[in-house]
């Protein structure tokens, strides 16, 4: 199969490739065209996943192609974004119709729960590696950024932590557990639900937020120096779920929770006063620390003792000692 045969039956062709809402010009030209409204911004983001890093290889190209792009969507959520678009920059070690139908199957049932259209990528052979670039729309100075958090405003997450740090040893076939557990751990890890709704929900109210990748403490350490602000974290007060306490234990779960990665929750910074409303529309919202004058992240146990453990998430590249 050819590249450019390959491109047309796999990508040109999928339902979230026609053109639509937003996209004036599509696969197949030099350039996409996208329409932004007057009074708008476009937000974009740029994700690579390499095979063996940032999934197993081999992996059901299926989950792969909806993890994918869920991952890379979720960059628009943590801005306050409504998803237009995205690219697919795709390396293949082979051609594979078998492979790339399900790839695109993934890539398409979540492109389209996502609301977002493929308009564009490059194909070329080497090592497994996805590329992902998503673009979005906001209101102009409306966008959730990391640097607005103030002393005073409430530390929230908008939902269950750790889920898919605990699915790993699953994924790695390094554990196995009942389906009661396995299942809800492995959904996470494999199909994130990007949270849009409540990212577009916080526009105007949120004083920061970002999207949890790399554990809670150290993608909070970003919003602590964006902002030059403090940050508590109160680690009794971390929403575990039941499957993963019933697998890791009370403990290990917290763990997770503040230092395993790919969770793709929002995590933000909220006045006080705006919580009771979006409690009351039905938002997902755990209070799980307070933003205070001073710098950098510190966990708190029950008894208001400072428990910040020393490592944090996972870096690429380390500081150098
Ligand atoms: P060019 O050589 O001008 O960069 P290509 O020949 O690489 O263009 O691609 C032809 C068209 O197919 C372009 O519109 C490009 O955006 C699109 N395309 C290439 N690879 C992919 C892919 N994996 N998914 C979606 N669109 C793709
Ligand atoms: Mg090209």
């Amino acid at each position: 199969m050819g590249e450019f045969e390959l491109i047309r039956n796999y990508f040109a062709a999928a339902p979230c490739a026609q053109a639509g809402e937003g996209v004036a010009l599509g696969i197949g030209d030099d350039c996409a065209l996208l329409a932004v409204p007057a009074g708008e911004q476009l937000a974009i983001s740029t994700d690579t996943l390499v095979a063996g890093v940032h999934f197993a290889d081999p992996c059901d190209p299926f989950l792969l192609g909806q993890r994918s792009l869920a991952v890379a969507v979720s960059d628009l959520a943590a801005m306050g974004a409504t998803p237009l678009a995205f690219t697919l920059a795709l390396t293949l070690p082979m051609d594979s119709a078998d492979w790339l139908q399900a790839f695109a199957r993934g890539l398409n049932a979540m492109a389209q729960s996502c609301g977002v259209r493929l308009v564009g990528g490059d194909t070329t052979r080497g090592p497994l590696s996805l590329t992902m670039t998503v673009l979005g729309r906001v209101p102009t100075g409306l966008a959730l950024t990391r640097s607005g958090a103030q002393p005073g405003d409430l530390l929230c997450v908008g939902g269950e932590l750790g889920n898919a740090a605990g699915a790993l040893p699953l994924v790695l076939g390094q554990r196995t557990a009942e389906p009661a557990i396995a299942e809800p751990l492995l959904a996470h890890y494999w199909s994130p639900q990007p949270q849009l709704a409540l990212g577009q929900a916080l526009r105007g109210k949120a004083t920061s937020a970002l999207d949890i990748s790399d554990g809670l403490l150290a993608d909070c350490g970003h919003i602590a120096t964006a902002s030059a602000v403090g940050l508590l974290i109160e680690s009794e007060k971390l929403p575990l779920s039941k499957a993963l306490r019933a697998f890791l234990g009370q403990n290990a779960a917290r763990v997770a929770a503040l230092s395993g990665g790919d969770d793709y929750v929002l995590a933000f910074t909220l006045p006080p006063a705006e919580l009771p409303q979006l409690l009351a529309d039905g938002w997902p919202v755990h209070v799980v620390g307070r933003v205070v004058a001073g710098q950098g992240v510190t966990l708190l146990a029950a008894d208001g003792q400072d428990i910040t453990p020393a490592t944090r998430g996972y870096q690429h590249f380390r500081e150098t000692p």
